[in-house]
């Protein structure tokens, strides 16, 4: 029996590892290139898939602050979908 904890063991903390820490930082998180509807501007937008039940509630669509003229707009972040991020201002999910 106490060798079946000593391969959980370690499988267990692994596991806490990927999910507290690996995840946060190199899981699945989208930048979106979103165009503001009221300054036509182009900002991006950083988030996680998933991560608070507002996100789930509203699916695709965030009620984002543009960073320009700050306005707040109903976006669809999945459409507008990137994989590269560059050098344009990011605002980054408090949700
Ligand atoms: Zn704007």
């Amino acid at each position: 029996m106490v060798d079946i904890l000593y391969i959980l063991y370690p499988i267990v903390v692994i596991g806490f590892v990927i999910i507290f820490l690996l995840l946060p930082r190199y899981g699945p998180h989208y930048t979106s290139r979103l165009t503001c509807p009221n300054c036509k501007k182009i900002f991006n937008f950083h988030w996680i898939p998933g991560a608070t039940f507002t996100s789930l509630l509203y699916r695709n669509n965030r009620k984002l602050k543009c960073p320009y003229c700050h306005v707040k707009s109903t976006f669809n972040v999945t459409s507008t979908r990137i994989r590269k991020t560059k050098k344009i201002p990011k605002i980054k999910s408090k949700t």
